[in-house]
């Protein structure tokens, strides 16, 4: 099967432009989708722009996780609102966004990976979750017919799933039956500023006028953003994941270890990919750039560094990707409609073979699609939330390959961002100057 979403797939939202509108967000992922969401409810008037189609990037080529534990614990408290949130989202929109809360389980082969768990779970004492560690007889009691040598796990009862691929489209609808402009196919070619302040965008099809942009553009923001002089060290890395055929079920929940991740899906199948640092670096003149910026990282978690390819032409870091163009001439990001990466067959193989020998009573598993998707990151593998240095300019990107989960709660902290609204959360570690004001970059934990 193909993935679902592509340049063929039929413009589903198609607004016309405004003249004006309070807030335009750039981005029709999970964070654009639900920022929009939340200014609408905040009584805004909206404008969303994806230039290719809702999700064709990475809110629908994730792995459908939507977890709180191991995540860096200036996250967790927007986690556990944002669990809070898909929760009143499945309400209300009913099951389409595949939402169900049935657990998280991470697979230690080590003493050490345990002891990364107990650490973790020490520190994140304090948020009161419902996280515990489990022993290799209750590891695999929780997997019948498992005969993979863990030691033991680390468990969330009431960390979830959702279907990413119709999840956000179904959101989306939702903010345009509540009133956001949305329109598919129309990429910004540019910030318009006058006054030194946000005016407006410039898009492919005209200009808007609005006080507040809200970039919310994934892999592509560092392009953007550097156009107006902005710079922000993002890079992406290229994973792949592949959905089987239907096979019965082993575990309700989300699970991984150091070679294997899997979900089981609501179709009945696994969303399966290799639960290790197996993404592949693609690199560009970006990537050249911001080196010094990821050796921290690169230190702390050298498996990051073990492919070097080219970054593939049209891509945001290719090579021959322009980084400046006029605002009449058709930009990078129209290009490129939808990044669609080739997946890398070698490691799927490799994923088929470790699902095999986890569960031999279920063999290789049958592949019904198989994708990849350009995780965007940042050094320190936790976003920007903040201001941008431009008057009017919001950034909310970077999520650093687990942004399905946190979307719905990034959204309405972005939300409170342009209002001036009630964050009640500290974003401190999520500041567009840290990676210029001589902080030290701390990586997230990388669980
Ligand atoms: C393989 C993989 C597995 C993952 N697994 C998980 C997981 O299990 N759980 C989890 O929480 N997270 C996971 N993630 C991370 C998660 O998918 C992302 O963090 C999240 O989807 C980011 O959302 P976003 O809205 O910031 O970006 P995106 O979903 O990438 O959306 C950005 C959008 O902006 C559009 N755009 C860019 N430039 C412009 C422009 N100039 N004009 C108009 N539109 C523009 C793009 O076309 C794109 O649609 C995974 C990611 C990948 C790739």
């Amino acid at each position: 099967m193909t993935f679902p979403i592509t340049d063929a797939s039929p413009i589903r939202h198609a607004a016309a432009l405004p003249a004006r509108v309070d807030v335009t967000v750039i981005g029709g992922g999970i964070i654009g989708v639900m920022t929009a969401w939340f200014l609408r409810q905040r009584g805004l008037s909206v404008l969303l722009l994806e230039k290719g189609r809702i999700a064709g990037e990475q809110s629908s080529r994730n792995w459908g996780w939507v977890r709180q534990q191991g995540r860096d614990l200036a996250e967790l408290p927007i986690m556990i609102e944002s669990l809070g949130l898909w929760k009143d989202l499945a309400a209300r929109l009913g099951d389409g966004l595949g939402f169900r809360q049935s657990g998280a389980l991470y697979l230690a082969r080590t003493d050490r990976e345990m002891a990364g768990f107990q650490e973790w779970l020490t520190s994140a004492r304090a948020f009161g979750l419902d996280t515990c560690l489990m022993s290799g007889r209750e590891t695999a009691a929780m997997l019948p017919g498992a005969v993979a040598p863990w030691k033991g796990g680390l468990w969330t009862a009431s960390d979830a799933k959702a279907e990413p691929w119709t999840a956000v489209p179904l959101l989306a609808d939702a903010a345009a039956a509540s009133g956001v402009l949305i329109r598919d196919a129309c990429a910004v070619r540019a910030l318009d500023l006058a006054a030194g302040r946000i005016a407006g965008v410039v898009t492919e099809a005209g200009r808007v006028a609005c006080d507040n942009v809200v970039v919310a553009a994934g892999a592509w923001s560092r392009l953007l953003l550097q156009r107006h002089g902005v710079r922000l060290p993002q890079l992406s890395v290229r994973a792949t994941v592949a959905e089987t055929m239907p096979m019965p079920e082993i575990f309700p929940g989300n699970a991984a270890d150091d070679t294997l991740a899997f979900r089981r899906r609501s179709d009945g199948g696994y969303t399966i990919a290799s639960g290790g640092s197996e993404d592949d670096f693609l690199i560009g003149p970006d990537a050249f750039r911001s080196f010094f910026s990821y050796l921290p990282i690169l230190r702390h978690d050298p498996r990051l560094s073990r492919f070097r390819l080219a970054a593939p032409k049209g891509f945001p870091d290719a090579w021959s990707t322009p980084r400046r163009w006029a605002e009449d001439q058709v930009s990078p990001f129209e290009a490129m409609r939808i990044l669609n990466p080739a997946p890398n067959l070698k490691t799927l193989s490799r994923v088929q073979d470790a699902f095999a020998a986890a569960f031999p009573s279920l063999g290789r598993p049958k592949l019904r699609t198989v994708w990849a998707g350009m995780i965007d990151t940042l050094p320190d593998v936790v976003p920007v939330v903040d201001h941008g240095p431009i008057p009017g300019l919001i950034i909310a990107t970077g999520m650093s390959g687990h942004g399905f989960g946190i979307g719905p709660g990034i959204g309405r902290v972005v939300a409170e961002l342009v209002t001036g609204g009630r964050i009640g959360h500290d974003l401190d570690r999520f500041r567009f100057a840290r990676f210029t004001d001589g902080s030290t970059i701390a990586p997230g934990p990388s669980l």
